[in-house]
């Protein structure tokens, strides 16, 4: 057993394009069949590689996914349908394309193969043009799947998070809020929430000029991600208005928690357009009570009265409920 070598990536660049060469992975036990395959990949512009069995195949294509596999299936060990079953239970190659490359001829092969989720299968002995035409339509396919996967997941993050801060949105945030309260209930676990306010937010957006303090927004969203628990939910609730969920926490912890998001606002300079600037922060903090069992709703309001105290207590403080 030899490691896979690969071929072609460094040095070949399709003319004309930035793209990177496709990488095909064969898996093959007879040498000289493997090695024919990879240099007729080559010559036709691919990055190509030969695992000479399964072991190998499978621990090249776990390591690094290629964009296609080459698979033979009469192999000591195991067989490719084993290979394309087990490399189909990854994660990293779950999306990966098999073309079985085999000199089992019977329908019953063939169906076998294509059943196991093969996108193709080529019997040997094969012919040259063929094979390569093949390895372009399974790249295709390849290319738009990626694409719409890529298209969907995005789409769905756009659902669930505010578009300036990448933070949860209102809605999200809210949902996030209900399934916390109904956990916390559960486990009899205490749950807080903090309610945060840029102070003289008006100020920010006149030194911002016409980005309107979009930048601060955007750095406030920073600042809170690196300063709250893992564990911690932060939303951006409204204008300037961001919010907490913080799980298994009292209201002693929820406070000292906010003093610590606070005391990092204070610490960091936003960069702006005229220099930088200090901003502050107002917090109000509560604590979810499973006796007066109110909602979402309520716990956020009375998060909110603090947070006003905090504003009419000279702002740049923390208050709780
Ligand atoms: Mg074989």
């Amino acid at each position: 057993m030899y490691a896979a070598t690969w071929s072609n990536e460094a040095t070949h660049s399709r003319i004309g394009g930035q793209e990177r060469p496709r990488r095909v992975l064969i898996v093959e036990d007879d040498e000289a069949v493997g090695e024919m395959i990879r240099a007729v990949l080559e010559r036709s512009g691919y990055a190509a590689a030969v695992a000479d069995g399964p072991e190998n195949g499978l621990s090249e294509a776990l390591a690094q996914p290629p964009d296609l596999i080459l698979m033979d299936i009469m192999m000591s060990g195991m067989d490719g349908y084993n290979l394309a079953q087990r490399l189909q239970r990854e994660e990293r190659t779950r999306y990966t394309p098999v073309i079985f490359v085999t000199a089992l001829a019977k329908t019953s092969d063939v169906v076998h193969g294509l059943d196991l989720g093969a996108v193709d299968y080529v019997v040997k002995p094969f012919i040259v043009p063929e094979l390569v035409s093949r390895v372009k339509a399974a790249l295709r396919l390849k290319a738009s799947q990626d694409e719409l996967r890529r298209a969907n997941s995005e789409l769905a993050a756009l659902a669930l998070a505010d578009s300036l801060t990448g933070l949860h949105n209102r809605r999200s945030f809210m949902e996030r809020l209900e399934q916390s309260i109904a956990y916390s209930i559960r486990r009899r676990d205490p749950l807080s929430c903090l309610m945060l306010d840029l102070d003289h937010f008006k100020e920010i957006n006149d030194f911002y000029g016409h980005q309107k303090g979009d930048i601060a927004l955007q750095q406030m969203a920073g600042v809170l991600r690196h300063t709250v628990r893992i564990a911690d939910t932060v939303g951006r609730y409204g204008g300037e208005e961001f919010a907490v969920i913080c799980p298994s926490t009292d209201i002693h912890a929820a406070v000292h928690l906010a003093e610590r998001v606070r005391a990092a606002v204070e610490a960091h300079r936003f960069d702006g357009p005229e220099g930088r600037l200090s901003i502050t922060v107002s917090v109000g903090c509560a604590v979810y009570d499973p006796v007066l069992n109110t909602g979402a709703e309520a716990l956020l309001a009375r998060a909110d009265a603090a947070l006003y105290r905090a504003k009419r207590d000279g702002r740049n403080c923390v208050r709780s409920a």
